[in-house]
């Protein structure tokens, strides 16, 4: 397939296009005659002494392809063209064809720069086309060559080189409606770990095929950026459904089971534009936007978008400012045990917040996804931890007792080797039972690496801890999580809960969850409750636990420690 594509994909857009050249002569007869030869196959732009043709190149400078100057000219000699030319670095690169009828100019020229000569009288005219076509065609393979030109698994261009064409190809079709878009895989790395880096570099070579044809169907190109990133410079498109399914349809026949997911950022360019590297820096901003959406596959740039992107970036900066400086806070929100005559508060979930000296309060729904994607949720999570240790600590000393209070871990918490140590020390610090402390573990983290998932849990199980598997349902995997990992608790995605009452269905599923949480003896929990009919469904099917607002919202500490309290006075644990 490699050979395939390094074949075809040559100067897509190249062969087609008229390029421009510059005549510079000052006898207009001969000015006319080459004239006459190049205009079929260019444009031609023409000067009659040096001063007007340098004004001339440096004007045109990126969309002169070649420039045919006459030697002895008044004013300024070819000469002195050929050496400023040859000075300057924006105008260096464009090869410069002599027109001369002396031997010893044509040697000498060639030895100060000049790509070749045509000899005087220009009576070949078939050999003055052939001529200036192979300058032109050596000099941008040249400039084209200077990057590294394609990736070596996909055949593709390589991102530097696709970026030095679509900016050649803008100087040509200027007024083309085009698209720049990014293609991305999500999760990519998860499909390498499971399935092995062989599939991987299979689903990459499929993708690289599919979307190369369609450039070439479309009046553009493609290329590989990092990893599982692509881009596609085309003609802009009204419908982008049909690559999708046809990327589809062309993974499909790789594993029938397997559902790889794409989505592609598109932006539309404008005239004005002339970054070339941006307008992909926007597409690749819309793609992310729909990172880990399953249900979206395309996205368009807008304008917000290149905010959002800002903010983000404000975000990972001032994290260390904001953990140094206490902006951020654990808020707790009560899970209560509905099986029981009267509900009774029985654990909690810490939840954190950020307190923005200058945005205000940040959702969590903001920077844990965008932390999640550095790795900074770590220090984040760190800190929860550390904060929700001494306060349990705390409330035992100063109230004398205390309830369980669940932590969020990540995917890369887990990917940390020094996890359970770090767990068992905090402990240690505050003296605490491991029965103190919950863990959940969203299930999106239980398709990663399985087997030192496995290996972790169980460990932190040893110790004693109670993992509590979060968002139950959301996934793509999540029966098959069910049967292999040890879990203690299942806690319902919150989207189950919001729609119960909008179809027949999510009923139906819910009372599915809740046989098989009976099938492995685990209690589920349902979060997001936020009315009674909710709550009392929820009751009438079997759920022990639930979370969410028709109890309270995530409260911050003084008032959740009021509450547990409050609580104790009432009777309950
Ligand atoms: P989650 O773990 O599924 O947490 C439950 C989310 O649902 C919380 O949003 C909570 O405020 C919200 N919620 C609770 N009851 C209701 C309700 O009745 N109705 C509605 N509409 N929402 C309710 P929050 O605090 O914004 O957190 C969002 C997500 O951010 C969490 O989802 C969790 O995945 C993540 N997160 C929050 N704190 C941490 C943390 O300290 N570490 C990590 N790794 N992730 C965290
Ligand atoms: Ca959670
Ligand atoms: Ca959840």
């Amino acid at each position: 397939m490699r050979t395939k594509l390094m074949k075809q994909s040559g100067p897509i857009l190249f062969d087609d296009m008229k390029r421009t050249v510059l005549v510079v002569d000052d006898e207009s007869i001969n000015r006319e005659l080459l004239g006459s030869i190049l205009e079929d196959s260019y444009d031609i732009l023409y000067a009659c002494d040096g001063i007007e043709a340098l004004q001339i190149i440096n004007d045109y400078s990126k969309s002169i392809s070649a420039v045919l100057l006459d030697l002895i000219m008044p004013n300024m000699d070819g000469w002195d063209v050929i050496n400023k030319m040859q000075n300057d670095e924006n105008t260096k690169h464009i090869p410069i064809i002599v027109l001369t009828s002396e031997h010893e100019a044509e040697v000498e020229s060639l030895n100060q720069g000049a790509s070749d000569f045509i000899p005087k009288p220009y009576d070949l005219p078939d050999v003055i086309l052939a001529r200036v076509k192979r300058t032109i065609e050596l000099s941008e393979d040249r400039t084209i060559l200077q990057s590294v030109e394609r990736d070596k698994l996909t055949g593709l261009l390589t991102k530097e080189f696709f970026l030095e064409y679509v900016d050649i190809t803008d100087h040509f079709y200027k007024d083309k409606h085009m698209d720049a878009v990014a293609l991305n895989i999500d999760r990519f790395h998860l499909l390498n770990e499971i399935y092995g880096r062989n599939f991987g570099d299979r689903v990459l070579q499929t993708i690289a095929t599919a979307i190369y044809q369609f450039a070439r169907d479309n009046d553009g190109t493609a290329a590989r950026g990092e990893a599982d990133t692509f881009f596609l410079y085309i003609e802009h498109q009204e419908d982008y459904k049909q690559i999708i399914r046809h990327l589809k349809e062309e993974l499909k026949q790789l594993s029938d089971s397997i559902n790889v997911h794409i989505r592609i950022g598109i932006y539309q360019r404008e005239l004005s534009d002339n970054d070339t590297e941006k307008i992909f820096d926007y597409a690749k901003i819309a793609c992310n936007t729909i990172r880990g959406n399953f249900q979206e596959s395309i996205a368009f740039y807008d304008s917000n978008l290149q905010k959002n992107a800002i903010f983000s970036e404000r975000l990972v900066h001032d994290i260390y400012e904001g953990l140094d400086n206490g902006q951020f806070k654990v808020f707790y929100q009560p899970k209560y045990d509905i099986q029981c005559d009267t509900p009774r508060l029985r654990s909690a979930e810490a939840l954190v917040r950020w307190k923005h000296p200058e945005f205000g309060m940040v959702s969590p729904g903001q920077f844990i996804p965008l932390f999640e994607n550095n790795g900074l949720i770590q220090k984040v999570d760190h800190f929860v931890w550390h904060e929700v240790a001494a306060n349990i600590r705390r409330w035992k000393d100063e109230l004398g007792f205390s309830v369980p209070i669940s932590v969020n871990m990540s995917r890369i918490d887990i990917c940390d080797s020094n996890i359970v140590n770090r767990i068992r020390k905090l402990l240690n610090e505050f003296n605490l039972k491991p029965g103190d402390f919950h863990l959940e573990i969203t299930e999106s983290a239980y398709s990663s690496d399985t087997e030192r998932l496995m290996n972790v849990i169980d460990e932190l199980r040893e110790i004693g801890f109670l993992i509590e598997l979060d968002d139950f349902g959301a996934g793509y995997s999540s029966l098959n999580t069910l049967a292999t990992m040890p879990i203690d608790v299942i806690k319902m995605d919150m989207e189950f809960v919001r729609n119960m009452h909008k179809d027949k269905k999510t009923l139906r599923m819910i009372e599915l969850i809740m046989d098989i949480a009976e099938f492995l003896s685990v209690p589920v929990v349902a979060e997001g409750v936020e009315d009674k009919t909710q709550y009392e469904f929820l009751k009438s099917v079997g759920c022990d636990i639930i979370q969410g607002y028709y109890f309270s919202k995530p409260l911050p500490l003084d008032e959740f420690e009021q509450l547990l309290i409050d609580n104790k006075k009432e009777g309950g644990k």
